[in-house]
């Protein structure tokens, strides 16, 4: 099945899974109802709480699933969702404030109904995850903590959200209905225990050893991995797997990063790491014969997936270069003939990581590599500044057009070069991207 198909047939997947639960609740006997508002809000709430529910399934990283749109399309997929969901239920919410404030009842929770007060608390706690997530960085919260909070509170809102709709039983009194809905319930507590139980137990089956750990430039560092005890992982070059070191795969501490080793070899993985925060700092001092457990491969960020393409190019910034050079590696491993350019942007020659690699690929292919410096030494005849468009005309050949281009690097790099290309016509469906950031 084509990337587009597939793409379709999981979209259609979505649009089953949200409102199936809402045809089917308004199929034989339903409640009398109080009028087209108190109809459409009650619509409204279980629409947002299938569409919470879907949520999970979203971040539960099913390979299949996310494989025709890329992990990073489906964590952007997941923050606008989630969006949409929470003023679907906070409307819910708002409707019946406006039109049927008595069916709410009193607020204080001592007096209330346990079920009502379920509810609100579940939309205080869905709305608490809306703003720690979409202002995470102002608000300080360490990356870590963050996505314990989220999943700490994801899952209670959603459990008090079920309570709720337990509790008030409007519209799932029928047996039917309600084996319907506790199907659904089970469907997705049955999604948390594979994801926090499940998916770790088999990674801890499934054992890394720290083989070298090697000093690259610009404060980075390759980790080389071989499987412990099974075949270890087939990837495309270019993909990512998420990395859990010094912690069992139960902790939530892991960490994505690109492979930098060619895709032929599936028995010695390499990954190259700059040092930006807590975690990534400690690499240098990981010791041989560490374990390691990784959860991948992921990602669309792949030339395996354009295979009929006449020519590559290759556009990176800094430690972007990572999954460039799993790709290069990949396509000398397979003996590849056909055309390509690699547009390598750096603050200054010292900080060129890979720099020796590169030269070896560049034997071993029909690669143009261009180095560009921000801060050229002195007597430095390539290249300098950033990546402009006189630069990518200079240094593309005219029919431009029909190659694929990949790009990485920080956003602010990317988006300009996305622009570049744009102004010259390259057509956005030959753009790729990774970036290395998700939230
Ligand atoms: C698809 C992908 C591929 C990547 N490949 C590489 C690579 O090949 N080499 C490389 O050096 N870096 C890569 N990164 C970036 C790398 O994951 C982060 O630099 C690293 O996780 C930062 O962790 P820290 O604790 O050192 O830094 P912190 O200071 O804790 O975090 C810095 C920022 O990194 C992001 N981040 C932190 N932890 C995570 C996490 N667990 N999951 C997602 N994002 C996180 C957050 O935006 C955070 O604000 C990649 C990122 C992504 C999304």
């Amino acid at each position: 099945m084509t990337p587009f198909f597939s793409a379709l047939c999981w979209l259609s997947v979505y649009l089953v899974l949200v409102l199936a639960p809402l045809f089917v609740l308004l199929t034989g006997s339903v409640p009398a109802g109080s009028g087209f508002w108190w109809d459409f809000s009650m619509a409204l709430g279980f629409t947002g709480m299938a569409m919470m529910g879907v949520q999970f399934f979203l971040t539960a990283r099913f390979r299949h699933v996310s494989a025709p749109f890329g992990i990073d399309i489906i964590y952007y997929f997941h923050r606008y969702l989630a969006l949409m969901a929470f003023g679907l239920i906070f409307l819910h919410f708002l409707i019946i404030r406006i039109d049927n404030v008595e069916a709410l009842g009193v607020i204080n929770p001592l007096q209330a109904s346990w079920y009502m007060t379920a509810g609100r608390a579940s939309l205080m706690l869905f709305a608490l995850l809306i703003i720690t997530s979409l202002w995470r960085k102002p608000l300080r919260i360490h990356y870590d903590e963050w996505r314990m909070l989220h999943i700490g509170l994801a899952v209670a809102a959603f459990l008090l959200a079920l309570g709720h709709i337990e509790g008030v039983g409007y519209y799932i009194d029928a047996p039917a209905k309600r084996w319907l809905w506790s199907g659904y319930t089970l469907f997705w507590v049955l999604l948390i225990v594979y994801v926090r139980l499940i998916k770790p137990w088999q990674m801890h089956h499934r054992p890394y050893r720290v083989t070298e750990v090697r000093q690259e430039r610009s404060n980075s560092w390759t980790l080389a991995l071989e499987p412990d005890g099974h075949e270890g992982m087939r990837f495309k070059p270019g993909q990512f797997a998420w990395l859990t070191l010094r912690e069992s795969p139960w902790h939530v501490k892991e960490h994505p990063f690109s492979f930098s080793s060619s895709a032929a070899r599936q028995d010695r993985l390499e990954f190259t790491i700059k040092e930006l925060g807590d975690f990534t700092r400690t690499i240098k001092e990981t010791q041989i014969g560490e374990i390691a457990y990784l959860d991948g491969p992921y990602g669309a960020f792949s030339v395996d997936r354009y295979r009929g393409a006449p020519g590559f190019v290759f556009i990176a910034g800094g430690v972007g270069a990572a999954p460039i050079v799993s790709i290069l590696s990949t396509l000398a491993d397979r003996h590849e003939h056909r055309p390509l350019w690699f547009i390598y942007s750096n603050n200054c020659w010292e900080d060129v990581i890979f720099r020796e690699a590169l030269e070896t690929l560049k034997e071993r292919l029909d690669l143009r590599l261009i180095h560009v410096l921000a801060e050229p030494p002195t007597g430095w005849k390539g290249e300098t500044g950033f990546i402009t468009q006189a630069l990518l005309r200079k240094a593309l050949p005219s029919d431009m057009k029909k190659y694929e281009y990949f790009l990485c690097g920080p956003k602010p790099m990317s988006d300009a070069v996305q622009q570049e290309l744009h102004t010259l016509q390259v057509p956005l469906g030959k753009v790729h991207f990774e970036l290395f950031d998700m939230v």
